[in-house]
């Protein structure tokens, strides 16, 4: 139904995406096989095809190169970037050499206390294999040509419902542990679940972050703010012709409208202090 609704709609997206050609950050977490069906991982398999794909049919650059393209103006064509969030395993052993067969450049956002091993996403429970990269392989990364280390908090709380105390010592704090353990902080942030207020975006700035990506939907264009960046969710269900409407933006207001009634449900939750945390996305 989706699909459908968003073929429709690729005629006009794609004409939208030649009149204004926008930077569009693609969001991935996990990149994992034997999973059964899950919303955040892709198959190595999978993911193989999509960046097979994006090597012959886009101008895939680093988030720097792509924000820097953005402050230079408008873009003469579509840009995409590559994202991962909370820090994976999988990462490493399995998306990393795929994007370096393709030569796709990535931002990974890592969680300072799941790289300790002392938190791991609850999304996960209790997992038979360790889930989250620790310091040593982070620093593999890092090494790696195209990878670029950014921040995700210290313990991925929804920031929102923390006092300003606590937010900034997530915001600021991973920024400093990411700089003790690689040597240079990190310039990215990115907001557990996607979501934050004015005191959020004011916290990421003083903690002197470049640039900072959130869940909402869309490409971004010349004169974005930079603080909350906007990101296409990728899963293992986008096969090429997936990928192709979402690289044109055909899914963009489907995906604007989920994105609202989520952010609604999420506020009517967090108004109840009983009610349990939300998991993301
Ligand atoms: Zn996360």
């Amino acid at each position: 139904m989706r699909r459908l609704l968003a073929t429709a709609m690729w005629p006009y997206a794609k004409l939208a995406g030649a009149l204004r050609p926008g930077l569009r950050i693609l969001m991935y977490h996990r990149v994992a096989d034997g999973q059964g069906y899950d919303q955040l991982t892709v198959s190595s398999a999978r993911f193989e095809r999509q960046m097979r794909h994006l090597a012959a049919h886009a101008h895939v650059v680093s988030l720097a190169d792509g924000l820097a393209a953005l402050r230079a103006g408008r873009l003469r064509r579509p840009l995409v970037a590559v994202t991962f969030d909370d820090g994976y395993l999988d990462n490493l052993t399995h998306a990393a050499p795929i994007l370096a067969r393709h030569g796709i450049p990535a931002t990974i956002f890592v969680t300072t206390r799941f790289c300790d091993q002392t938190l791991s996403h609850p999304r996960y429970g209790q997992a038979t294999q360790r889930l989250h990269l620790n310091w040593d392989e982070v620093a593999q990364l890092a090494a790696m040509p195209g990878i670029t280390i950014g921040s995700h908090t210290v313990s991925h709380p929804y920031l929102p419902t923390l006092d300003e105390a606590q937010a900034r010592h997530e915001i600021a704090e991973s920024r400093r542990q990411i700089e003790v353990h690689l040597g240079k902080p990190a310039d990215y942030f990115c907001y557990p679940s996607g979501d934050l207020g004015a005191r959020e975006r004011r916290l990421v700035q003083q903690a002197g972050y470049a640039a900072a990506v959130s869940v909402a939907p869309g490409a971004n264009h010349a004169g974005v703010d930079v603080l909350q960046l906007k990101r296409t969710e990728m899963t293992d269900r986008d096969d090429a012709f997936d990928l192709a409407l979402k690289l044109a933006g055909a899914f963009d207001p489907m995906h604007r409208l989920l994105h609202a009634r989520r952010q609604r449900r999420f506020a009517q939750r967090h108004a109840k202090p009983s009610s349990p945390m939300p998991i993301e996305p």
